[in-house]
């Protein structure tokens, strides 16, 4: 089992009814989706070719996982051949003690980060902040969570939960007091206008970068023709933190390989058009080994199992590998515009969590076998995948894992008679026209406006958090009879 669950979580149901009595969160998530929403309609709606271009991408990444093997070696043997080293970690924890002593290694203990979704997988500030080292986020939404001792919620904007006046409050907090006419801390006098947060933000991570002696990335890809790492992200700070500092250091995913250099054509397009709305991503860094003149001298790129050989063994969860974590899908998805990303308690929310947390690190714990019911199974977040991942076909094969793992286990007694119940009557046509006519005659009594809103005993769950449908009064057979003589 790899990558991280947030600790203490309770499963999907509850944490989702958390979240939703928060209508401040709700407000804040339903603008901020909207928002980038319509700014991908509109940039998607430009490209006649858009469908193509997703089939492309698709099967750049179906031909990749099929060959990883290969691809992978490839990228080793570039890395190398340019001055770089490449490490291999089986989990999380392997990760995170490759990239400590890295850093030991080079006897600093901070470094500057760019926003990384396997960093953060593994935890990895956690397991350096053990070690003795910190950790600076750069990216600004990162940095809002990390002053915030907050968690990430989405996978492009990781505050998105928050608005501008809790930003400000959190700047305020952990930069300076920010009072009017005081200078003193890093946010100087702070307003809540977008400006003045990312001011103050430059300012308080200027200092770092420019005394950082080791970076640390993720990777959106990793081209195994050349041995390079790229990074797309939009603010330069990424870009700042892969060429400024000695030594630098990439953790990501075995599934980032993409075989060519020309395969970065598709995705680049794709990728932005997909995440932010935009038609090209304003800053793309690509890294390749080392040189004598310029960047890092030390160069070494750590390449994350972390359950994604198990995903890729299975055919059809392994779709889920193609994610170019674009987060088009939690835009799109009605329940993650309602509930947010913590109550996913997992590092990767959404549709797109949904699958991929459980087949990462298995259907162990309540949380992972909550979250493929964790969807309305509604089809939008396929519909916009940038990669044609089909996540309801793979949540309802997770579902159906999910029950496949505790079928040895005695159910509660209720649910078993039910279910042995619903068995003897559904299979005597007799037997279920009875059912029909005592149901029928029994929502009589609880029917209105031709609804159940409450069932009673064990049933209640079911109109908990919905009505019921009232069964007709009369069943087809019996219509048809009645109405055929
Ligand atoms: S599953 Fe598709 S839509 Fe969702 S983040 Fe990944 S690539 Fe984007």
């Amino acid at each position: 089992m790899s990558g991280t669950t947030f600790l203490g979580m309770p499963a999907f149901p509850q944490a989702a009814r958390d979240a939703l009595g928060d209508a401040q969160l709700r407000r804040n998530l339903a603008e901020a989706t909207r928002t980038i929403r319509d700014k991908r309609a509109e940039a998607v709606g430009e490209l006649p070719d858009w469908e193509e271009l997703r089939e492309a991408g698709r099967a750049v990444k179906e031909h990749t996982l099929r060959h990883l093997d290969r691809y992978l070696l490839q990228f080793e043997e570039r890395v190398t051949a340019a001055g770089g080293s490449v490490h291999w970690a089986r989990d999380a924890a392997e990760a995170n003690r490759i990239v400590a002593d890295l850093v030991r290694r080079t006897g600093r203990s901070e470094v500057v980060k760019v926003k990384s979704m396997a960093t953060q997988e593994t935890g990895l500030n956690t397991a350096l902040e053990q070690a003795g080292i910190r950790a600076y986020e750069t990216d600004l939404a990162e940095l809002i969570v990390q002053l915030g001792h907050d968690r990430p919620s989405h996978i492009l904007v990781p505050a998105i939960h928050r608005n501008r006046a809790e930003i400000r409050e959190i700047f305020r907090r952990e930069m300076g007091t920010g009072a009017a006419g005081d200078d003193a801390g890093d946010a100087g006098p702070l307003g809540d206008e977008p400006h003045e947060l990312a001011e103050a933000a430059r300012r308080h991570l200027r200092e770092r970068f420019l005394r950082a002696e080791v970076g640390i990335c993720g990777a959106n890809f990793l081209v195994a023709e050349t041995g390079t790492v790229v990074v797309a992200e939009s603010e330069g700070n990424g870009r700042m933190c892969v060429s400024l500092p000695e030594t630098l250091i990439c953790l990501a995913g075995i599934e980032k390989v993409v075989p060519r250099w020309q395969d970065l054509e598709v995705f680049l397009q794709l990728l932005p058009r997909s995440s932010t709305g935009e038609r090209m991503n304003p800053y793309t860094s690509s890294w390749t080994g080392t040189a004598d003149h310029d960047g890092p001298r030390e160069f070494h790129v750590v390449l994350l199992d972390g359950g994604r050989t198990a995903t890729l063994a299975d055919p059809i969860g392994r779709q889920a590998l193609n994610c170019i974590r674009c987060s088009a899908c939690l835009n799109v998805c009605p329940v993650y515009e309602r509930v947010g990303g913590h109550a996913y308690g997992s590092v990767y929310p959404g549709p797109i969590g949904a699958i991929l947390g459980p087949q990462l690190r298995g259907t162990a714990s309540a949380v992972d076998r909550s979250l493929p019911y964790a969807s309305t199974l509604c089809g939008a977040c396929y519909e916009v995948c940038p990669v044609k991942i089909n996540i309801p076909e793979v949540l309802v094969h997770l579902r159906a894992r999910v029950v496949d793992s505790r079928r040895r286990r005695p159910l509660p007694g209720w649910e078993r008679l039910v279910m042995g119940a619903a068995r003897w009557t559904l299979s005597s046509p007799r037997r279920l026209a009875g059912a029909q006519r005592i149901a029928a005659a029994a929502a009589r009594l609880v029917r209105r406006d031709g609804r159940i809103r409450r069932l009673p005993g064990p049933l209640a769950g079911w109109t908990d958090a919905r009505d019921l449908p009232a069964p007709a009064p009369e069943s087809f057979r019996t219509w048809w009879r009645r109405t055929h003589p």
